[in-house]
């Protein structure tokens, strides 16, 4: 499932640090897609502790 937890929908891909290339978590699509685009992505409850795992 994905890790930001306000959508509960499948993961389709595994979000990673591009500087680190460690694993964060999975993410589902819409997430994956809104966290490459910043400020919306941190509205969503859940995102800001899965990004500092
Ligand atoms: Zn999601």
């Amino acid at each position: 499932m994905c890790a930001v937890r306000e959508t509960a929908r499948p993961a389709t891909d595994w979000d990673h640090c591009h500087t680190h290339g460690l694993i964060r978590g999975p993410l589902c699509g819409s997430c994956n897609t809104m966290e490459g685009q910043g400020k919306e992505f941190l509205a969503r409850p859940g995102s800001l502790q899965h990004l500092l795992q």
